[in-house]
């Protein structure tokens, strides 16, 4: 398999197509080796249209909405940048290759240590991995000119706004544990303005301000 060709129609397909046009996330997106960010046995499926397993019952998000999610997060240069939920760390490669420095909390050990020795062997150097529960944020490393969340939450953590900048964006599916809605904010001076991205279906966030377990 060829896997730059099937980078590219990936991007072509399931990206350009559906309206993402910022050009450094097309460009990351066709460059980041996806399919070493799964198991071999789906190297094969790492570029098709659809989130797939990792392990420890979690997933690989969607290539669309890693994109999408990017994308909104409107990042430059040196930004820092809270992910939560590193998983696999292929978004996080992305959120590097557009010049972020990522600072990436996952609750699952096994999940960080293999994302951390992941990116560490690619080259990925500016990401910090820490385990634990993202849902409270990353207080000593505020504030974030963006924050992203990959897992969905039945409502909007509070610590999260409270450390993101002044014109700080924040991207998080919010809703039921079967269906959300990816709503991001951008916060000006004490008050957030809200847009809604459309609807998403992501794992579920689970810690002290998302779901109990
Ligand atoms: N963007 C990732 C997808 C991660 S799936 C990728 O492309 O690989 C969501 C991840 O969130 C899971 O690995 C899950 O363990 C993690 N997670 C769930 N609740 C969390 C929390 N409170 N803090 C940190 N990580 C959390």
């Amino acid at each position: 398999m060829d896997y730059a060709v099937a980078r590219q129609r990936m991007v072509a397909e399931q990206l350009v197509s559906r309206g993402i046009t910022h050009p450094k996330v097309l460009q990351a997106m066709t460059k980041v080796h996806r399919h070493l960010f799964v198991e071999e046995a789906f190297w094969g499926r790492a570029y098709g249209d659809y989130s797939l397993p990792i392990g420890e019952k979690q997933t690989i998000s969607q290539p669309f909405m890693v994109a999408l999610m990017a994308e909104a997060l409107e990042l430059e240069k040196d930004q820092r940048v809270l992910e939560i939920g590193t998983g696999s760390g292929y978004q996080t490669a992305i959120l590097v290759e557009l010049g972020a420095k990522v600072y990436s909390i996952e609750r699952n050990r096994a999940l960080a240590l293999r994302a951390r020795d992941r990116l560490e062997s690619l080259g990925y150097y500016h990401a910090w991995i820490r385990v634990g529960d993202g849902s409270i944020g990353w207080k000593e490393k505020a504030p974030f000119d963006a924050i992203v969340v990959s897992a969905g939450t039945p409502q909007i953590p509070m610590p999260l706004i409270e450390q993101l900048a002044e014109n700080g964006r924040l991207v998080i599916p919010v809703g039921q544990l079967q269906s959300q809605v990816l709503k991001k904010g951008t916060k000006k001076g004490t008050s957030i303005r809200w847009a809604d991205l459309g609807n998403c279906t992501f794992v579920k966030l689970v810690g002290k301000q998302g779901w109990n377990s």
